[in-house]
Order: C-alpha cells, then sequence, then structure tokens
C-alpha cells in the first residue's frame, strides 16, 4: 500500500511544522487548524485506526496520551484547557488512514460536536 501523508512527514519528505518528536512519536501542527492551536499527535508506526492495533501497541498508544499534557504546555493551552480528538473510521470523518490524536485549544469549544 502506498504510504499515507502522515508516513511521510515522518520522514521528512514533506514538511510540516513539527513541535515535538521521539522514538514512539511525531507532533506537528495540523495544516488546517479548526481552532487557534491545533496539533496532531501521531504514532510513527503506521496503525491505521485503533482495530489495527495489538497488544505490541499498548505503550505506544499509552505514550501519545501521556505525551499530550506537555505537548498541550508547550502549545501555551495548559491553564485553560484543551480537547483531544481521535476521528476513528468512516463515520468519524477520518481522512487519513493513520492513527492520531488531534489536540486541540486556544478558545472555548463547543460540546457536543457536530
Ligand atoms: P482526520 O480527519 O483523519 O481525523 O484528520 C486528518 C487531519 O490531517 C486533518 O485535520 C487535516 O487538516 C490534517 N492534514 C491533512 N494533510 C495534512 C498535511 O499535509 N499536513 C498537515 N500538517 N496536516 C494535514
Amino acid at each position: 500500500m502506498s504510504k499515507t501523508i502522515f508516513e511521510r512527514i515522518i520522514a521528512k519528505e514533506i514538511p510540516a511544522d513539527v513541535i515535538y518528536e521521539d522514538e514512539h512519536i511525531v507532533a506537528f501542527m495540523d495544516i488546517k487548524p479548526v481552532a487557534p492551536t491545533h496539533a496532531l499527535i501521531v504514532p510513527r508506526k503506521p496503525i491505521a485506526r485503533l482495530e489495527d492495533a495489538n497488544a505490541a501497541d499498548h505503550s505506544i498508544l499509552g505514550h501519545m496520551l501521556m505525551k499530550a499534557p506537555a505537548i498541550a504546555a508547550q502549545l501555551g493551552l495548559a491553564e485553560y484547557g484543551y480537547r483531544l480528538v481521535i476521528n476513528n473510521g468512516r463515520d468519524a470523518g477520518q481522512e487519513v488512514p493513520h492513527l492520531h490524536i488531534h489536540l486541540i485549544g486556544g478558545r472555548k469549544l463547543a460540546w457536543p460536536p457536530g
């Protein structure tokens, strides 16, 4: 299968505004932000969606969540908060088949989502 856009960003084949990276994850700013601050936390491993994760991926999935507060703080979102979203599959509107967490903030966010 051909590489997703996120695999190409992770491989540095195409540019992105990378704000954090380590051996398991890369975080970069979303190209079409839905709020004043919108970043994506993406595992280096190309897991398409949660159903494709296996037992060996526990630590990667945990790491994605555990790193979110530090990335949010780096973006100035620690004080007022932020939302983490995973669009998982068609009905959720997932466009890129590479698991990712949206980290969104910088204004009061509506709930429930549309
Ligand atoms: P999804 O709909 O799959 O949950 O979210 C995919 C996200 O990736 C969207 O918010 C979209 O704006 C973002 N995106 C798509 N292509 C690119 C790109 O080339 N660069 C960056 N930085 N973000 C992208």
